[in-house]
């Protein structure tokens, strides 16, 4: 198969930490593409618990063995990196109805500006109720929130 027609999704996310509703669809998807690079944005706008290199070595350990998965950071527009790497979706986790408003019309903008598609995989019902904002209050407190993370 030629590189241009390989299907390259981005899942692009803080990642902070990555979860075991993040995982979930990033297994889910894989049968749907050639490689999905799962992107950590950059943010400096954005008060981190775990720096960068420490979500990166996280999700590259727990994907090494995957060669259809890669990571990367960026920093910027999500469109602009995926153009960058030739890919043509983007991809992400939608929970609930809150999940589906906010994406809607960055996805719609997405499509209009840049000509790139979005793909929603639906959470699985056992992981629809964690997020990493619940994860870091969690950790901020103490408390053990092995459970959620991979
Ligand atoms: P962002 O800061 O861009 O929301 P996140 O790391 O929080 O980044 O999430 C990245 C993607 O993973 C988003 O599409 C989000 O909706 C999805 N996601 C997060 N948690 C879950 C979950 N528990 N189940 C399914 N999708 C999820």
């Amino acid at each position: 198969m030629s590189n241009t027609s390989k299907k390259i999704a981005v899942f692009p996310g803080s990642f902070d930490p990555i979860t075991l509703g993040h995982v979930d669809i990033i297994n889910r998807a894989l049968p749907l593409f050639d490689t999905i690079i799962i992107a950590i944005g950059s943010n400096a706008a954005k008060n981190h618990m775990w720096s960068l290199e420490q979500r990166k070595a996280t999700i590259e350990s727990l994907f090494e063995n995957n060669d259809a998965i890669k990571v990367a950071t960026y920093q910027g527009l999500t469109a602009s990196f995926c153009k960058n790497q030739g890919a043509q979706f983007i991809l992400r986790g939608l929970r609930n109805s809150t999940d589906f408003e906010y994406e809607q019309t960055i996805a719609q903008a997405n499509d209009k500006v840049n000509g790139i598609d979005s793909v929603f995989i639906i959470s699985s019902p056992e992981y629809g109720f964690i997020s990493s904002s619940i994860v870091r209050d969690i950790a901020r407190n103490g408390g053990d929130y092995s459970k959620l993370v991979p």
